[in-house]
């Protein structure tokens, strides 16, 4: 059963929202002390949400689109009166006082919120592991990585913990958790879901996106999310698009005629058994009628350093609030190495002497990256590749930042560029999971919605 049928049997009261919920934190309580996906649920709520659901529905009174299903956070997203850590003993007492714009938006489509995911501390990670609450467990590869920073989000889904969740993505954060836990996760063109309420870590790079288990869940979630905030200053005012309307049966059909572009470096830059399962997908695509086109982009070595040079100096512009007056602990005095890294050379780089040489320079190679990927989008309908170049590593290994940093070489162009990037699952080496990821021009996310859903169809 997909999740839009799941959706219509609930609607029709086939299954009630009351016994969808409460089948969720069983299993929560099966798994989670073993896994740490959730660091704070609340049943309390989501019963009586839940229980509203249910009484509406039998009154034949209208419900939203995502009625009865239910819905994990990550930790750095506010939702009222859970605990916002950003996974972070800097805000470890801090409580969400007001909701987040995407959180209403949720709650108005009758949504049950659950609870709060483990993610990286400040989502600055690619791993989950630098957690103040500890790692999680990859519940599709045990004893690995699920990725990060959006990991809790990721493994949530892929153990069957909640029907949906959300995630940030500033460098890859929805989308390289998605591949290694083997569930879809969408980061949309930058401006198109309203990033208030979710805290910074890099404010121009950061949008906040869907984790599902299908591409019925990514559409039902983009359908609640995308639009214009008049309370965020980034959002765009355009006509959102049906995205649940390019799931159907006509999905697959949409792929014949589509061009595809295959960059040779994102292939280049990744192991050998990657390549082969994307090999595997492009391959199938192409009998399914699309048109392949090769292309050459050259400036692949640049990306990491841009991406980490502006996402040092933003970060640190934006931790400058939490000095211990307002918001818990002062920073510096209890964050992991990650983050106390990143506020130093954010620090430094960013005193006027050192600008000139380091953050121009970066903001002049982004607008170079911006333009170079965005004509060679201009050929095709979409750019399709590895969504990470690395398999996920065993939990408690040991890695040089670089190491680390580099799990990212292909998803920092999507928030480099700005532009909507989405991970499905390919197929596995070894049992372990790996992505396909698409990208597209700015505003044409509901291209890859419907690309992942003749995908699945495959
Ligand atoms: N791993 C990247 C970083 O650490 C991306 C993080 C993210 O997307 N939140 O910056």
């Amino acid at each position: 059963m997909n999740l839009l049928e799941k959706s219509d049997l609930i609607k029709n009261h086939e299954i009630t929202a009351l016994e969808n919920m409460e089948g969720y934190f069983k299993e929560i309580e099966k798994k989670n002390s073993s896994l740490n996906i959730f660091l704070e649920t609340d049943i309390d709520k989501a019963r009586e949400s839940a229980e509203q659901v249910d009484n509406r529905i039998k009154n034949g009174e209208k419900v939203g689109k995502l009625a009865g299903l239910v819905i994990g956070v990550k930790s750095n997203i506010n939702v009222e009166d859970f605990h916002i850590t950003a996974a972070s003993k800097t805000l470890e007492n801090y409580q969400g006082s007001y909701n987040a714009t995407v959180i209403n938006r949720i709650i108005e489509e009758d949504g049950i919120i659950i609870g709060m995911t483990n993610m990286d501390e400040f989502a600055a990670g690619s791993s989950t592991e630098t957690s103040y609450f500890g790692f999680t467990n990859n519940p599709a590869a045990l004893g690995r990585i699920p990725g990060g920073s959006s990991g809790g989000s990721a493994a949530a889904i892929a153990a069957q913990l909640c029907d949906l969740s959300i995630g940030s993505d500033t460098g890859g954060s929805i989308r390289n958790p998605a591949s290694h836990c083997g569930v879809l996760g969408f980061k949309p063109t930058y401006g198109v879901v309203s990033r208030q309420g979710l805290l910074d870590l890099a404010m121009s790079f950061d949008q906040i996106g869907p984790f599902a288990a299908d591409a019925g869940g990514i559409a039902l979630m983009l359908d609640t999310m995308a639009g214009f905030d008049e309370r965020e200053c980034t959002t765009i005012n355009w006509e959102v698009p049906q995205f649940q309307s390019l799931v159907g049966e006509d999905a697959l059909k949409s792929l014949k005629g589509m061009r595809l572009g295959i960059v040779k470096q994102f292939l280049e830059v990744s192991d050998d058994p990657i390549v082969n399962i994307i090999q595997e997908s492009i391959d199938k695509m192409e009998e399914a009628g699309v048109e392949i086109v090769e292309l050459s982009f050259d400036y692949i070595d640049l990306c990491l350093p841009t991406y980490y040079l502006i996402n040092y100096v933003e970060f640190f512009s934006a931790t400058r609030k939490y000095d211990g007056r307002k918001y818990g602990h002062r920073i510096e005095e209890v964050c992991g190495e990650e983050v106390l890294r990143r506020i130093h050379i954010g620090s430094y780089i960013s005193q006027k002497e050192y600008s000139g040489k380091y953050y121009k320079k970066a903001l002049q190679a982004r607008s170079l990256i911006r333009k170079e990927i965005t004509r060679l989008l201009k050929d095709v309908d979409s750019i399709v590749g590895p969504t990470v170049p690395k398999l996920p590593h065993k939990l408690g290994t040991t890695l040089e930042p670089m190491e680390m940093y580099a799990y990212d070489t292909l998803t920092v162009i999507a928030n480099l560029a700005g532009i909507p990037a989405a991970s499905i699952k390919a197929g596995e080496v070894n049992g372990i999971p790996v992505g396909l990821q698409f990208q597209a021009k700015p505003l044409e996310d509901a291209k890859i919605v419907q690309m992942m859903a003749a995908f699945e169809g495959l």
